[in-house]
């Protein structure tokens, strides 16, 4: 019966208690005009409020529920990767469980994907829903990625998207521990198409990013896709050594010329703390790589799950 399932829905889910009956309630008007078999796939994230209960307590005729319970948080990247873990049908859409993301724009994607494209992002049209201070930095952050990622990532596109069955098996074979789906998304590539849509304001509850969040986040994408960087303090460090030898050479030759008359302890003081604060946010740069090896190495699961609840 699983077989014939035509979309799997899946959905993020961390202390949404409160609006999930909504969400739900129109994901299935929808998932209705479309005539097809579904699913949904609900990953909820570690929720410590009633989210658990509420899932539990969905019903549908129309389609199947699926519930991975995680065991604890372990962030939205990780509760994709649970949701397209279990994905069985031919295509399936990632979608916030906030009604940020409206889901009457599924079927713009199901339109794109039946005329053949494998991916259709969703693009925000606005980034009204955002403080000035949070779309300055995202602006930033993809002019960044656009000149230094291995691959570059679409701009004002989330995770919310569609993707054919064949991208989800590509990206089941990436089994990094530090998610960067963006990114991700972007690395398997396939033939893209976008839509464009209103983000809404979040009717209940609260978004989980803060700018904090938001800033390692940032970190997170640049050292998961680019080397740079690392390779910006080789170029720090040139330019240092080349300043400091003229500055030698001055010395040197002013000293031959003029004598040596002892007058330089504040500059010394001066360029020792520089340089020494240098290095340091040198070997922060090497540490952040350092760390993301050794977290790698340990081959940790991304995620854990209590329970798989079939409905
Ligand atoms: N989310 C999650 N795990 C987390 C944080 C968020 O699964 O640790 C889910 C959340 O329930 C929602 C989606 O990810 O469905 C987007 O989260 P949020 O609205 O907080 O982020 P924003 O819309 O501000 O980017
Ligand atoms: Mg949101």
């Amino acid at each position: 019966m699983t077989e014939d399932i035509e979309f799997s829905i899946v959905v993020p889910c961390y202390n949404e208690a409160d609006g999930i009956a909504a969400f739900w309630a129109r994901l299935q008007d929808v998932m209705a005009t479309t005539g097809s078999r579904w699913e949904a796939i609900f990953v909820n994230d570690g929720s410590g409020d009633e989210t658990l209960t509420r899932l539990n307590a969905l019903s549908t005729e129309a389609a199947h529920i699926r519930i991975v319970d995680f065991s604890r948080n372990f962030g939205k990247e990780a509760a994709i990767t649970a949701g397209l873990d279990n994905v069985r049908g031919k295509a399936c859409i990632v979608i916030d469980a906030d009604l940020q993301h409206p889901p009457e724009t599924i079927l713009l994607m199901i339109k794109l994907w039946r005329d053949g494209a494998e991916v259709v992002l969703g693009k925000r049209k606005t980034r009204d829903t955002d403080s000035a201070l949070r779309k300055w930095f995202s602006s930033r952050f993809y002019d960044l990625a656009a000149r230094l990622f291995e691959v570059p990532i679409p701009k004002d596109v989330g995770d919310f998207r569609l993707m054919d069955r064949k991208v989800v098996e590509a990206l089941k074979q990436v089994r990094e521990n530090q998610r960067f789906m963006k990114g991700l998304f972007a690395w398997v590539g396939f033939r893209t198409q976008v839509v464009e849509f209103e983000v809404a304001e979040r009717e209940f509850g609260t978004s989980s990013f803060n700018l904090w969040r938001l800033m390692n986040f940032a970190v997170d994408g640049i050292t998961s896709f680019t080397t740079a960087p690392l390779r910006l303090w080789f170029y720090v460090g040139s330019t240092i050594s080349l300043c400091a030898l003229l500055y030698g050479l001055y010395i040197v030759v002013t000293a031959i010329a003029f004598g040596n008359s002892v007058a330089g302890y504040p500059s010394l003081a001066a360029l020792l703390s520089f340089i020494g604060g240098v290095q340091l946010i040198g070997i922060g740069v090497l540490g952040e790589y350092i760390g993301r090896i050794y977290k790698e190495a340990k081959y940790r699961p991304i995620y854990i799950v209590r329970d798989i609840i079939d409905k």
